[in-house]
């Protein structure tokens, strides 16, 4: 998909308050599924800031799909003529944290299914 016309598809899923159709096609998941495993499925941000081996359950947009729509499928983007990761492993913990606006109230039910699944 060309970055044009991903970043129309993304802004239409926004408008109509269905991004969550981004993160179920195909085109995701693949990509998500061969960083998780170039990865180990290892926690970057666990690992990098803390020494410790998490698993990795999901893929974080450090560039938010939101406000970078024509990213959402790119492993890095450029910022002042340096590359950076766009697209890091996280634990469902780390990525809790990465996403402050998931705490106030709306997305409750996944945040839950998430502390769940963190009761090990
Ligand atoms: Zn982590
Ligand atoms: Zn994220």
């Amino acid at each position: 998909m060309k970055s044009k016309d991903l970043e129309k598809w993304i802004n239409e899923l926004i408008e109509k308050d269905e991004l969550a159709k981004f993160y179920m096609s195909k085109e995701f998941r693949h990509l998500k599924k061969a960083i998780l495993e170039e990865n180990h499925w290892e926690c970057e941000i666990c690992k990098k800031e803390h020494g410790k081996i998490t698993k990795a359950t999901t893929v974080h947009h450090v560039q938010f799909v939101r406000n970078h729509p024509a990213l959402a499928l790119s492993r890095y983007y450029t910022y002042n003529g340096k590359q950076y990761k766009n697209l890091i492993a996280v634990c469902s913990s780390c990525h809790n944290k990465l996403h402050p606006e998931k705490r106030k109230g709306f997305n409750q039910s996944k945040k839950e299914k998430f502390n769940n699944e963190e009761k090990w």
